[in-house]
């Protein structure tokens, strides 16, 4: 059963696939962002193009110079920070009302956590490594939402993550736009078994706001309940607590399978436990089962379709592991 799902705001870095933008005059390919193409708005900037400083150009590397970040032209020996920097707070500017960004690895610019950064710029040595000029915008501004580079995205796990917390996202912007409480309960409900499996703590205190004891205005409430929604999504659910939650939902239709049924199901759970099978072999299980007896409660949950089915991908790089 295809649920309807809203289109999430994504940023993107515009040479992943959308111009031929970067330093040397190339493009990349991001499969995850050609699989997005049909199912998000994507905002494609290049901090360097809207720096002025032109395709093909002279690379530039971060440099630490006096306790400060600066970035540097070796080529042109020059230090063009300051046009960096006016550039990456132009493009940050409206980024509140986005869900998500997906930005290129490695880059000075747009790097998340891993620009090279260098000791001084004469005969400079590698430092450590850390967020670029953009990147670090980024990540003050919209941290909390679905923000990765394209590369960690090559990991199953963490792309998995990134796409539930990305429509999560989408579907609480979409309703704080008129704040309702009707809608912020609805909302709560429906995301139950899903936010069980990430933070049990964290969604019972959302439902503590929820339920507005204090009687404030809806926008204070939905307010209170997107700083914990941050928090709830903040790190990818573990698998044990995914276990519990698949074994919640299939028993509210065990008691209408017959023991063999049951125990398709609980073997297709020990197998994704052990790894041997995706989340979706499971929650389609359950899905099924729901469907076949009309479960309108367990039908309703975000849990069995957290996003649009065509964005299903089993391949996994390995990469971005030890970050889990
Ligand atoms: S990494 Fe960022 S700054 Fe560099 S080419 Fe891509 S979009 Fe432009």
């Amino acid at each position: 059963m295809e649920h309807p799902f809203p289109r999430p705001k994504v940023l993107v870095s515009r040479c992943l696939g959308f111009a031929a933008c970067r330093y040397d005059g190339q493009q990349l390919h991001s499969r995850i962002v050609a699989q997005l193409l049909n199912h998000v708005d994507f905002i494609d900037v290049c901090p360097e193009i809207e720096a002025g400083l032109g395709v093909p150009r002279p690379p530039i590397r971060l440099c630490l110079q006096d306790n400060k970040i600066e970035v540097w032209q070796p080529a042109e020996s020059r230090c063009v920070t300051n046009a960096l920097q006016k550039a990456a707070v132009f493009l940050a500017q409206d980024i509140t009302n986005l869900d998500g960004a997906i930005l290129k690895t490695k880059s000075p610019s747009c790097a998340l956590q891993d620009a090279k950064i260098y000791n001084g710029t004469d005969k400079p040595q590698f430092l450590q490594r850390g967020s670029g000029i953009f990147g670090t915008l980024i990540l003050e501004g919209l941290g909390h939402k679905a923000v990765e580079d394209e590369q960690r995205l090559t990991n199953r796990s963490l792309r998995e993550h990134f796409l539930i917390k990305l429509f999560a996202w989408t579907r609480f912007r979409t309703i704080a736009v008129t704040p309702r409480m009707a809608d912020l309960v609805d909302y709560h409900a429906r995301h139950k078994l899903l936010f069980l499996a990430y933070n049990q703590k964290r969604f019972r205190l959302c439902g503590k706001i929820v339920a507005n004891h204090e009687r404030l205005p809806a926008k204070e409430v939905f307010h209170q309940y997107e700083q914990e929604l941050g928090q709830i999504l903040l790190k990818p659910f573990l698998s044990k607590a995914m276990i519990n939650t698949l074994y919640h939902a299939l028993g509210w239709v065990s008691e209408d399978l017959s023991s063999r049924e049951k125990h398709f199901i609980i073997n297709a759970i020990e197998e994704y436990r052990d790894e041997r099978v995706s989340l979706q072999v499971v929650t389609r299980l359950i899905e099924a089962q729901a469907i076949r007896f009309n479960h309108e409660y367990l039908l309703g949950q975000v849990l069995l379709q957290p996003f649009p089915a065509q964005l299903s991908d089993l391949s996994d790089s390995g990469r971005g592991r030890e970050l889990l």
